[in-house]
């Protein structure tokens, strides 16, 4: 027990409201001792972007981070997937079935449009609670422990603590981070990609009806790039991605894509309806654009004081792993964890230090494989290559390591807090 418990509220901000600061905030409203109020930059809550998949394991933190969250995904739109389907894309091979990936998985991969997905974890929350237009400038600790945050418009608020859920260019990150922060700031992970949401029955005439007999996650492996397709938004939309091997990024991380351009990146698959189909459908919406992308090749702390930061803010990855979402589920458990402990504002810093000792490594553990887990799908790891017969044991494992016994992992939260409190 703490020897300072408090019965006033304890105010906590997140700033950022994308998926992972909705989740945390759906999470922990539900505790009676916190007043959560969310700062949001954007003028309204929205999600820009494709459709996000979620595994099993992301959908198992999900629940343990918030109650019904098997109806809130099904509101969301999420569609399940019987595998993901690695196939061959060019070259010799290609048409050649490497794998189907996580298929009869108990709990199979659910594909949802990140905007519905947005949506439906903010419904709980009271309006006044979100706050939208509060471009967060700075936070300045006071002598009583408390915290000033400063936003955009002039205005100031003061709270107990700060959770960063700002992205991958977070201020908090720069402020927990400190003078480290441009030594630690996202770089380049080696590979660019483009995406699309189409009408279903667009795309299975443009990408070839023999790929929609059941709902499947297809990921098509050719020479330096990547071509995915999978179904949401109640099966009436499908995403669809080209990605690519990137010698070099581009200032401003963005690439206009031509016709041209997407020819000579998947000049090994023309002629084939993937390739084909997959160029016509990114080429179809107004001014295409590729982005390269970035991930955090290293993090000193997830936390300082009362302050840390969760989600991409503290671990952005390279999409190929498809984690991203799965770990900002995490932090939300851990933190609520934590937080069901927290009986006054002095037990901030040891719950947040807490939740760094236990989510850090494995936030870079998950970034570090999926940067490996792109070669291998860009058909460029060393010693693979597009070789059927070595690509399966190089991808058979590296999903494993993201099954998490969440009520162990939840006790070792409690036990970490408990050690930091008492020193
Ligand atoms: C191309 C791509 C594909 C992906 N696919 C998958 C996938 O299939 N499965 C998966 O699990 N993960 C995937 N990921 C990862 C996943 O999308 C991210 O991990 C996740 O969306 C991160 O959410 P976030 O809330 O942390 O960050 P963001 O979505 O970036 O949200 C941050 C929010 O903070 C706001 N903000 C920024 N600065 C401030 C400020 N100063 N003040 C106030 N607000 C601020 C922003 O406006 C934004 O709303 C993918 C990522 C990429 C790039």
């Amino acid at each position: 027990m703490s020897d300072t418990t408090t019965t006033t509220p304890i105010r906590i901000a997140i700033i950022g409201g994308g998926i992972a600061g909705a989740t945390l905030a759906n999470t922990l409203f539900r505790i009676p001792n916190l007043d959560v109020q969310v700062f949001e930059a954007a003028p309204t809550f929205s999600e820009r972007g494709a459709a996000v998949g979620l595994a099993g394991d992301a959908q198992a933190a999900l629940n343990h981070a918030i109650p019904s969250s098997k109806e809130l995904l099904a509101k969301a739109g999420a569609v399940s997937m019987n595998s993901t389907r690695l196939i061959i894309g060019s070259g010799l091979q290609a048409g050649t079935i490497i794998a189907d990936l996580h298929e009869n998985a108990e709990n199979p991969g659910l594909i949802l449009h990140r905007a519905s997905l947005l949506r439906e974890l903010l419904a709980p929350l009271s309006e006044s609670i979100l706050h939208a237009n509060k471009k967060l400038e700075s936070i300045k600790e006071n002598k009583d422990g408390s915290l000033s945050i400063t936003f955009k418009d002039g205005t100031t608020n003061q709270v107990d603590a700060v959770i960063g859920a700002d992205g991958i260019f977070s201020s908090v990150r720069n402020h927990v981070l400190g003078d480290a922060a441009a030594e630690h700031a996202a770089s380049p992970a080696g590979f660019w990609d483009c995406r699309v949401m189409v009408p279903y029955e667009k795309a299975k005439t443009t990408l070839g009806e023999e790929y929609f007999d059941q709902d499947r996650q297809y990921g098509w492996i050719g020479d330096q790039a990547f071509v995915m397709h999978d179904i949401a938004e109640s099966r009436t939309m499908v995403q669809c991605v080209i990605s690519a091997v990137e010698k070099e990024s581009p200032e401003g991380r963005k690439i206009k894509l031509t016709r041209e351009y997407l020819n000579e990146v998947l000049k090994g698959w023309l002629g084939r309806t993937i390739g084909d189909g997959a160029i016509e459908l990114i080429l179809d919406q107004e001014d295409p654009h590729a982005y390269s992308q970035y991930d955090h090749k290293s993090t000193p702390t997830y936390s300082k004081g009362r302050v840390c930061i969760i989600g991409d803010a503290a671990h952005a990855t390279s999409p190929w792993q498809g984690a991203g979402v799965g770990q900002a589920f995490e932090d939300a458990v851990v933190l609520k964890t934590v937080f069901e402990h927290v009986l006054s504002p002095h037990d901030i810093v040891a719950a947040f230090k807490a939740y760094d000792a236990l989510r850090r490594p494995r936030g870079q553990q998950v970034i570090d494989s999926s940067r490996g887990t792109g070669l291998i799908l860009t058909g460029t790891a060393e010693g693979v290559g597009l070789e059927v017969a070595k690509m399966r044991p190089a991808l058979g494992p590296r999903w494993a390591f993201l099954h998490l016994d969440l009520d162990e992992y939840k006790k070792q939260a409690v036990e970490k807090f408990e050690d930091f409190k008492g020193q």
